[in-house]
């Protein structure tokens, strides 16, 4: 089922609902995007790709599925 920002309606990616999920709550069933997100949390979205980014490569998180 497709998510979207309940903020901004921006259609969200696999990657905003689980960098949500990570940072603010696993449990989570409405998310908003990494743009409203790096708002809130006063960080820039680059910050936010590259903890996704980091999750990916390292494979430590399962909400990150590992890159190939
Ligand atoms: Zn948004």
């Amino acid at each position: 089922m497709a998510h979207e920002c309940i903020r901004c309606e921006e259609m969200l990616t696999a990657d905003d609902i689980a960098i949500f999920r990570k940072l603010i709550c696993r449990e989570a069933d409405e998310y908003i995007c990494m743009t409203c997100l790096s708002e809130d949390l006063g960080i820039p979205r680059k910050k936010l790709e590259d903890i996704a980014d980091y999750y990916h490569r390292t494979g430590v998180c399962c909400l990150f599925p590992r890159y190939n």
